[in-house]
Order: C-alpha cells, then structure tokens, then sequence
C-alpha cells in the first residue's frame, strides 16, 4: 500500500510539524528548559465545565451520539456566537462539532477542494494547513506577507487570486498563528470587498477570536456569510485542548458535505466533550476574562524585554504568540538561532521558517507560559544576545 505521505504533493511534504515535536521532546525531557514553545493555555479546564462532563460519566451519557453533534450543544453554541459575534446560524443545518478545528480544517478541506486544486494561504502559518491541502492533492499557493507587516492587504490579495483561475479556497487564520497579529473590521471590510468578487469559498480558522488585546474579534463570516465556513472552538477561549471540541459553520449545502467527511473519520465527537462544551457554551461566556487579563500580562513584560534586546516584534494583537525579528548583528539564521539557544541556554523557542514562507530570520514564542518562564527567557536571550552580537 501506498505510504500517504508519497501521495502528497512533494511540496507539502515538507512538514515542520514533526520538526516542532522534536523541540517539544527536547524541552520536556529536561526539566531545566524554559519551553516558550507551546501553543496551548497553561491554564486549567474552568471547574464548571469539568463538573459538567463529570455529570455525564455518572450519567452514563458514553455511547455514539449523532455525528453533527449533540443538538444541545449545537443550540448553545449558535447562541454564543450570536451573543459574541451578532452571527446567526441555524444550528440544525448549518452546524457541526469537529475534533477540535484541527479536525474542522481537514473535514472543510476534503469536502473543498479536489485533484489539481489550489488553495490560497498567506504565510507564515499554522503549520497544518500546508499538509491537509497536499491530502486532497490540492496545492497550496502561499502569499507571503512578511513585507505588510503579516497582514494580508487587499492589494495582494486581488493580484494573486485574479492570476490564479484554480484557487477554490482561502484559509484565512486570525488573530494568528505564528504572528499575533489580528484584524480591524474596516481591514476586513477591505478584504471582503476582495474575496465577494470571486467564486471560491473563504475558510476562516478563528480559534483565537477571544484572545484579542486591543479590539473586539470581528468575524468574517458577518461579511461573507454565502462563501464563509467559519471554524471555531474551545481550546483557546476555555483552556479545552484535550478535550477537543471544534465548531464548523457555513452555509446549509456546504455543512453538509463537511459533516459526511467527519462521520467517515470520526463518527462523532466524544460525548463527555460534548457535555462539556455545552456548558461551556452556556454558562461560559464570560470564562476567558481572568486568562486573557494575564496574557495580557505576559506580553507587555515579554514585548517589552524583546524590545530591549532589538527584537522588533509586529503589533501583537491577538493570541498568545510573539514573531520576533532576530537583530542585526546576530546570525539570521534562525534555525541555527533556535537550535543553540536550546543546547547552549536551556531556552526552548521555534525558528519562524518551521511556519512556512516569510518566517525565516523570526523566532515565535509562546507566551502561555508562566511568568517565572517569560522573565527566564528574557534574561537567557539577554545572555545569548551579549556573547553573539557582531561576535
Ligand atoms: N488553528 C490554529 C491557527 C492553531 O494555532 C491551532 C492550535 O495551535 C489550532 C487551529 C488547533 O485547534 P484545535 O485544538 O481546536 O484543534
């Protein structure tokens, strides 16, 4: 049988993913390491939420449900994001519940796109959105953003999607992964001007939406609501990444498509999640306040050390990410950067070229890490800086 990996476009084989486990590996196993390189909250699961799923055990709520998702939950959720972001779905048809967005993006990008498609990514990105195209055969076609400060403008947008007739789909990640960077509604009004003017659907990966510093996340689902699947879920907003809940939205016909794909691969999300994630969605709006205030937090003391040491850093709006530009006077390289900053400081952060075009010669690092690990991570950058600078 053939390996999938020989199925893949050979481009996207170039996974960085197990790249970034080998750093994780390598900072776990030595309990010495500062690890800025998690992308998950280091806060725990709120106790309401956990006492929900609890109920559910003692219940005996553990056997398959239906693959959309528990009506409750889809219900509860459709409310909170009307509540949050004035969107309006129908949670009967125009809803799903994923394994996390992770699942949500695979799912949307099977029912998407088919042989010899091309998708528009602008990069740097998530690492998984390259990969899950090659599956479909698809090609990614990365727009680079590093020259816009990481933002996408209208202006590339138009020239890219007007010169390439075989894009479907644009997946659209904000606030971002790598970056932190995010959007302002007008900005986005400006890009959906763009992307109504052609036949493709926009998938938008909003899983840090409540993770915002200095405007409310606006959804770009309110401004396209025919072309939009917007993906969604809990990991971020309600420290849920193990309990893997993801919201797929869009319109009826598409839905459809993506919840066949994840009955085949899934079955269903795991019912105990789903009696989480409805309470979450119930009773949990106001949950992400106390984290966001101390991300917050973090950021402006690890922005502002970063900033000391010549690191330039775009405006990080969103998220829990800092893509900080090495100085000059130091190697560019930052692979190079990133490896010896691990063997030599104990320091554990991910070489920006790992998220694709436009990265290299950044580092990103995580801020969902304590306090005592931020300031440890300025002052072995501090140590690195001094002993490597014009050296
Ligand atoms: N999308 C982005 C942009 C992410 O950075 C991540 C995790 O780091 C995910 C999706 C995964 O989300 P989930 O836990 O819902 O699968």
């Amino acid at each position: 049988m053939k390996n999938p990996i020989e199925l893949m476009n050979p481009e996207v084989v170039a996974i960085k993913q197990q790249e970034i486990f080998k750093f994780n590996a390598l900072a776990k196993s030595n309990p010495g390491v500062i690890n800025m390189t998690v992308g998950e909250p280091n806060f725990p699961t709120p106790d309401h939420i956990k006492l929900a799923a609890i109920k559910a055990i003692e219940e005996n709520d553990t056997r398959y449900t239906v693959p959309e998702g528990d009506h409750e939950l889809l219900r509860a959720a459709a409310k909170y994001l009307h509540d949050k972001y004035d969107l309006n779905y129908d949670p009967t048809t125009e809803m799903i519940t994923t394994l996390g967005v992770t699942e949500g993006v695979f799912s949307t990008l099977n029912a998407v796109l088919s042989a010899g498609d091309e998708i528009l990514i602008p990069a740097p990105c998530y690492t998984i959105y390259g990969p899950d195209s090659g599956f479909d055969r698809a090609t990614p076609v990365y727009l680079d953003t590093s020259k816009s400060e990481f933002k996408v403008t209208p202006e590339q947008l138009n020239e890219i999607l007007s010169t390439h007739p075989k894009i479907k789909a644009f997946l659209f990640n904000y606030p971002t992964n790598p970056t932190g960077v995010s959007y302002t509604r007008p900005e986005l009004e400006k890009l959906a001007d763009v992307l109504r003017k052609y036949d493709i659907f926009v998938i938008s990966d909003e899983i840090y939406s409540e993770l915002t510093y200095k405007f409310k996340h606006y959804s770009l689902a309110k401004l396209l609501p025919d072309q939009t699947i917007l993906l969604n879920g809990l990991s971020k907003s309600h420290s849920m990444t193990g309990w893997r809940i993801g919201i797929a939205c869009g319109p009826k016909a598409i839905i459809a498509e993506i919840n066949k794909i994840h009955e085949l691969a899934t079955t269903a999300v795991s019912t105990i999640s789903q009696a989480a994630a409805t309470e979450a969605y119930k009773n949990g709006f106001d949950d992400t306040k106390p984290m966001l205030d101390e991300y917050r937090k973090r950021r402006d003391i690890l922005l502002s050390g970063l900033e000391k040491l010549d690191f330039y850093c775009p405006i990080p709006d969103g998220a829990f990410y800092l893509f900080a530009k090495i100085p000059e006077g130091l190697n560019q390289d930052d692979v190079a950067m990133a490896k010896d900053l691990l063997n030599t400081e104990g320091l554990a952060i991910l070489p920006g070229s790992f998220f694709g075009e436009g990265g290299a010669g950044h580092l990103r690092l995580s801020y969902a890490a304590s306090m005592d690990s931020i300031n440890g991570a300025i002052e072995k950058l501090g140590d690195y800086v001094k002993e490597h600078k014009n050296a």
